[in-house]
């Protein structure tokens, strides 16, 4: 009964194969909260949830699945939570670390990955996994009043070939609607379906801005260039000291964390106090040479801070 709706539009045997299948998540926030939910009610099998952040009261205008009792718990932890009172036919597994190269081989069960993350090093790092080890991938970004979202296959092109040095800008510091992040997990999230079905899906590029009610699809072509189409798998050969690393615990809740950063370009994006040397927030004191002294109650929310609003 539970699945009878749906079952009229992919049948008895495509909704097996959903509770056959395994999908992993990665970052479970505006996108990951949406996604989970509409997989885990369509009876997917096997939901593999990646998230290192805890739930803050500005992320409730836009993460679905979160409300104000679960401030300051782990989004992954809190997530499982909430699936397993909706659908408990969901084998959910959960992992609430910052996933890098040393650690990204817990994705590689799933017949299928969603990019649900805020950060382009990640994405490229998933990027680099997938084609390596021939994983269908889904891409989604969302920010402002629209987003974009892309099936990327082992064979066609990748986030390498249309994205160098893609925005850094983060929904922490120019904002977005509900309305957006809805709208494109919801797009990830049939596009996810629709490959575990075995359906044609076109590797295009899709963006749809909800709030003037735009719907693009972009053709993409593999670039010649391109480093991941050509197995040099950059992002996962790089060590997680190269990318952020704490320093040292500094004492009443300030972090000393390090990272490779382009101060001009940082500069540009950041509201603060610049002199020229640092910009001074009120959540953190960056340095020219990419440390920065953050206040924080916790390592993880100290690399968190510094890789949403600063960058990595
Ligand atoms: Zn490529």
């Amino acid at each position: 009964m539970r699945y009878e709706r749906q079952e009229l539009l992919i049948g008895q045997e495509g909704q097996q194969k959903l509770q056959q299948s395994a999908v992993a998540i990665i970052g479970i926030g505006a996108l990951g909260t949406v996604a989970t939910e509409l997989l885990a009610r369509s009876g997917i099998g096997t939901l593999i949830l990646i998230d290192r952040d805890v739930i803050e009261l500005s992320n409730l205008q836009r993460q679905t699945l979160f409300d104000e009792a679960d401030v300051g718990r782990s989004k992954a932890v809190v997530a499982k939570e909430k699936i397993a009172q909706i659908n408990l036919d969901v084998k959910v597994k959960t992992h609430a670390i910052h996933l890098n190269s040393e650690n990204i081989s817990v994705i590689k069960e799933a017949n299928i990955i969603l990019d649900c993350t805020d950060n382009m090093n990640t994405r490229f790092l998933i990027n680099d996994f997938c084609r390596k080890n021939k994983i269908i991938w889904i891409y989604g970004a969302a920010i402002k009043t629209y987003g974009y979202a892309m099936p990327i296959f082992p064979e066609g092109p990748c986030l390498q070939c249309f994205t160098e040095n893609a925005s850094l800008e983060t929904c922490d510091t120019v904002g977005v609607i509900n309305m957006a992040t809805t709208s494109i997990a919801a797009l990830q999230s049939s596009l996810a379906v629709k490959i575990l079905l075995q359906e044609k899906v076109e590797p295009s590029l899709y963006h749809y801005d909800v709030w003037n009610q735009e719907f693009k699809k972009l053709y993409i072509k593999q670039k010649e260039k391109c480093p991941t189409c050509n197995k040099m798998y950059v992002f996962l050969d790089q060590k997680e000291n190269d990318e952020i690393k704490t320093v040292k615990f500094c004492g009443s809740g300030r972090y000393h964390v390090s990272g490779n950063i382009n101060f001009e370009e940082v500069k540009t994006r950041i509201k603060g106090t610049c002199d020229g040397e640092t910009i001074q927030t009120d959540k953190f004191l960056l340095f020219k040479d990419g440390r920065a002294l953050i206040k924080a109650n916790s390592e993880e929310e100290a690399i968190s801070i510094y890789s949403r609003y600063i960058g990595n």
